[in-house]
C-alpha cells in the first residue's frame, strides 16, 4: 500500500462460516453435515465507500454480512475493523465496537418490535450505549433523526403496524443511524418494498452517506440497484468470491462467466447491448451442504473444461484493480464456447 493510500477501515481475510445442521450426520464416515455458507472470502472497504455484494439466493451474501458484524461468529478467518480483529475480541469489547457497526434488514416490519412505539425503537440503541443521556436529550435526538430520514417527529408515538413498508424501512434506517455508526450493512434493504418506494429509500441511504461519510456493504440480488448504489462490487457464488471489481469495470466488461450471466439478466436501456453471445444462467446452484470440488461454478459454466472440475481457481489479481476466480479469465468471451438460450 502506498504512503498516500489510507488504510481500509474494514479488512476481511479468508472469512469462513460453516453451520452444522442440527441432528443430521453423514451416513458414511460420520460427522455432522455442514452448510458451507461462506468459504474463504477476502475483501476490504474504505471510508465512505459502498461495496455491493451480489449473487443468487443462497450464495452466502447475508451470512457474509452477518459474519462481518459478528452476528454469527465465523468458523475461521479474520475481520479487522480499524485494525482490531473482531473475531477475537471478547464480548464486552465487541459490544463497545458494535455501536459503530449497524445493519438494516430486508423486511422492516418483521425486524421492528411490534410492541414498542417507533420512537422507543429508535431510542433503544441510545438507551443501551449511552445510558447516562437525559431523557429529554434522547427524545430530541430521536425527533431529529426522524426528520433526517423523512418522517415527521410527531410519528414517534405510533406503532410499526401503523406504517407502510417504506415508512417502516425509514424507521429501521433511523434506528441504525442514531448512534452515528461508521459502517452499515444493508441486507436487501429495498427488496421487500414496492418499486416506486425503492428509489426513495436508496436515495435516502445515499444522502445519509454523503452527509456522514459512512461506509456501506450493500447486499442485493438486484444488479440495477447495486449499480446505482455501489462503487465496487463483489460477486459471490456458493459462498466464494467469483469476481471483485470497480462497478463500471464489472458492468462494462465482466470477466467471470458467472458475472456475465448475472449482468446479462439486467435490463438495459440500450438494446444494442443485448447481444446474442451473452450467456444465460441455466440450472440451479449446487447445495452448499456438499459443495462440488474444483470451481464451484463448473456445473453451470458454459466455458468449463476438465481442469475446472478438478482444480479450484485461485482469486487472481488481474492487474487492473480487479480480482477474478476463473481459469479462463484471460480468454475473451467470444473466443470460448457460450451457453445458448433454450427456446
Ligand atoms: Fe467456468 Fe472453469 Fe472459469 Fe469456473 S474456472 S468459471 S468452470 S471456466
Amino acid at each position: 500500500m502506498s504512503a498516500t493510500t489510507p488504510a481500509p477501515l474494514l479488512e476481511v481475510h479468508d472469512l469462513t462460516v460453516h453451520y452444522a445442521l442440527p441432528g443430521r450426520s453423514r451416513f458414511l464416515g460420520g460427522g455432522k453435515l455442514r452448510v458451507h455458507a461462506v468459504d474463504g472470502v477476502s475483501f476490504d472497504l474504505g471510508e465512505g465507500e459502498t461495496l455491493g455484494i451480489v449473487g443468487e439466493t443462497g450464495c452466502g451474501k447475508s451470512s457474509l454480512g452477518r459474519a462481518v458484524l459478528q452476528l454469527v461468529r465465523p468458523t475461521a478467518g479474520s475481520v479487522r475493523w480499524r485494525n482490531r480483529d473482531l473475531c477475537t475480541l471478547p464480548e464486552g469489547e465487541l459490544r463497545e465496537v458494535r455501536r459503530e457497526l449497524q445493519i438494516i434488514f430486508q423486511d422492516p416490519l418483521s425486524s421492528l418490535n411490534p410492541r414498542m412505539t417507533v420512537g422507543e425503537i429508535v431510542a433503544e440503541p441510545l438507551r443501551l450505549h449511552q445510558p447516562g443521556m437525559p431523557a429529554e436529550e434522547r427524545q430530541r435526538a430521536v425527533a431529529e433523526m426522524f426528520t433526517r430520514v423523512g418522517l415527521r417527529p410527531d410519528m414517534t408515538s405510533r406503532y410499526p403496524s401503523e406504517f407502510s413498508g417504506g415508512q417502516a424501512q425509514r424507521v429501521s434506517i433511523a434506528r441504525a443511524m442514531i448512534l452515528a455508526p461508521r459502517l452499515i450493512v444493508c441486507d436487501e434493504p429495498v427488496s421487500a418494498l414496492d418499486v416506486s418506494i425503492q428509489a426513495q429509500v436508496c436515495n435516502l441511504l445515499r444522502d445519509l452517506q454523503r452527509e456522514t461519510g459512512i461506509s456501506m456493504i450493500f447486499i442485493s440480488h438486484d444488479l440495477a440497484i447495486v449499480r446505482y448504489m455501489c462503487q465496487r462490487v463483489l460477486v459471490m457464488y456458493l459462498g466464494q468470491v467469483m469476481e471483485l471489481a470497480d462497478r463500471d469495470a464489472l458492468f462494462d466488461r465482466p470477466l467471470h462467466p458467472y458475472s456475465r450471466a448475472l449482468i446479462s439478466a439486467v435490463p438495459r436501456a440500450d438494446p444494442q447491448h443485448l447481444v446474442a453471445e451473452i450467456p444465460v444462467l441455466d440450472g440451479e446452484m449446487p447445495s452448499p451442504i456438499d459443495p462440488p470440488g474444483g470451481c464451484p461454478f463448473h456445473s453451470r459454466c458454459p466455458q468449463a473444461i476438465p481442469r475446472c472440475i478438478s482444480t479450484r481457481p485461485p482469486l487472481e489479481d488481474t492487474g487492473d484493480g480487479r480480482k477474478v476466480a476463473c481459469h479462463r479469465w484471460r480468454e475473451p468471451p467470444g473466443s470460448v464456447p457460450q451457453m445458448t438460450r433454450q427456446p
